[in-house]
């Protein structure tokens, strides 16, 4: 115990557990990058601006969540609450759109942070897999990352997780809408944030997960209603594009997501097993982002699947990751000779491409062999005084627990025969 404690709202990723969470995002990213998508990696800080342009004005993450900083030289900073925003800036400042063709397709990894208040899968820093598919409309797109997506969880194991559609129309439809359900609102009893949320943004409204409010947007005007005849037609290939992959999807003609950049396909991978943080994750469309942010027109769509939340359904789940001990052949000197000839070895077998590990601090056989077994190594390599004048190792089978001397000449290729 040290006098410090990680923040709050945040938590260390530690052996052994920290290898599910390389594991997860290693399943994520790996359909995305057998798709074409690229790996982009942006500041863990942007100018403020950019988010609250991006992501929102009237947005929880933008008015309340942000953690921002002034820097010495008077520029004003935010720690990343979300990677779509970035993502697009640097492609914009890269001039990706015009290098080649379109869509750009980019993924990511990283951290992100949140001043959110600390519960089980809500925390203050967390991780997210993204995707980005730029430049391109084409609800073949928006269904290749619904089916990326579901792929991924699969691929772990899990099956518990619900996809919800629903499609926010665009530049045509929207505003009548938003109008029909402003109209709606003001005639409601809402509390006087939530008035002022209906006028600056009221889809947001919908999102209100008060049981009260709820309660009275039962009768609300739904968006299925106003979409436009090019949004209605673009939503329903997105739906049997899904559909045709065999990729079952919920339509859910509330969901808005708390992003202001969205525009026709929305969507979200609810975990049943999560108790009230049950999106494990999101995205959508965001064919106005890119003017929002200073660039040209870039109709884009892109989701981001949350780590934390990934691992925690997988414990609801009971799913364990097969994930193998890395080490495989583990090195046990007895003496100081010993020492110098199996620390060159080990040398040699990881340069040869062979795990390998070696009990330090001059420990005695009982306790060198509890490390050999803690590391879950195949193998180890067990060597004395007497073994090194007779030009041998000991070569021990962990598994089966026999045990045979090897020259040790030519040791890392039988080692390596052994291991096959
Ligand atoms: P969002 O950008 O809010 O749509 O978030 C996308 C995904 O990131 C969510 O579905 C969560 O899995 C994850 N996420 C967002 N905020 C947090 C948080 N505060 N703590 C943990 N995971 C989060």
């Amino acid at each position: 115990m040290s006098t410090f404690k990680a923040p709050k709202g945040t938590y260390d990723l530690i052996p052994p557990f920290s290898a599910q969470y390389l594991a997860v995002r290693e399943a994520i990213s790996a359909p995305l990058r057998k798709a074409g998508y690229g790996y982009v990696e942006t500041p863990g800080f942007e100018d403020v601006e950019l988010f609250a342009r991006g992501v929102g004005e009237s947005t929880d993450i933008v008015t309340k969540e942000m953690f921002t900083l002034t820097t010495k030289g008077g520029a004003n900073l935010a720690l990343r609450p979300e990677g779509t925003a970035s993502v697009l800036r640097a492609a914009l400042e890269a001039n990706l759109h015009k290098a080649g063709g379109l869509p750009v397709k980019l993924w990511y990894s990283g951290s992100y942070y949140r001043y959110e208040r600390p519960q089980k899968g809500r925390y203050r820093h967390f991780s997210q897999v993204g995707a980005e598919a730029i430049g391109a409309e084409d609800p073949a797109l928006d269904a290749e990352l619904i089916i990326l997506a579901d792929q991924a969880y699969r691929s772990l194991g899990l099956r518990n997780f619900r996809i919800l559609l629903n499609s926010l129309g665009d530049k045509e439809c929207r505003p009548v809408y938003r109008e029909a359900l402003q109209g709606f609102l003001r005639g409601l009893d809402l509390d006087e944030e939530t008035l002022r949320r209906a006028e600056i943004n009221p889809l947001r409204v919908l999102d209100d997960k008060r049981p009260d409010v709820q309660k009275q947007l039962v009768d609300a005007p739904l968006l299925r209603d106003h979409l436009c005849e090019a949004c209605k037609a673009y939503h329903e290939e997105v739906r049997s594009l899904i559909t045709a992959a065999g990729v079952a999807f919920e339509d859910d003609l509330k969901l808005v997501r708390g992003l202001d950049y969205y525009t026709r396909t929305t969507f979200e991978f609810v975990h049943d097993g999560l108790g009230s943080q049950s999106a494990v994750g999101g995205g959508g469309r965001y064919d106005g982002l890119s003017e929002m942010i200073g660039g040209p027109a870039l109709p884009s769509v892109g989701w981001a699947l949350g780590v934390d939340r990934t691992v925690l359904a997988l414990e609801a789940e009971g799913v364990e990751l097969d994930i193998p001990p890395v080490t495989e052949v583990y090195a046990v000197p007895l003496g100081d000779e010993a020492k110098r000839v199996l620390f060159g070895i080990v040398t040699q077998l990881r340069t040869a491409d062979i795990a390998a590990d070696f009990s330090y601090g001059g420990k005695g056989m009982k306790a060198a062999m509890k490390g050999a077994n803690r590391s879950g190594a195949r193998l180890a390599l067990i060597a004395g005084d007497r073994d090194l004048a007779d030009g041998v190792v000991q070569l021990k089978d962990m598994e089966s627990g026999e045990q045979t001397a090897v020259a040790l000449e030519g040791l890392v290729e039988t080692v390596r025969a052994k291991l096959a």
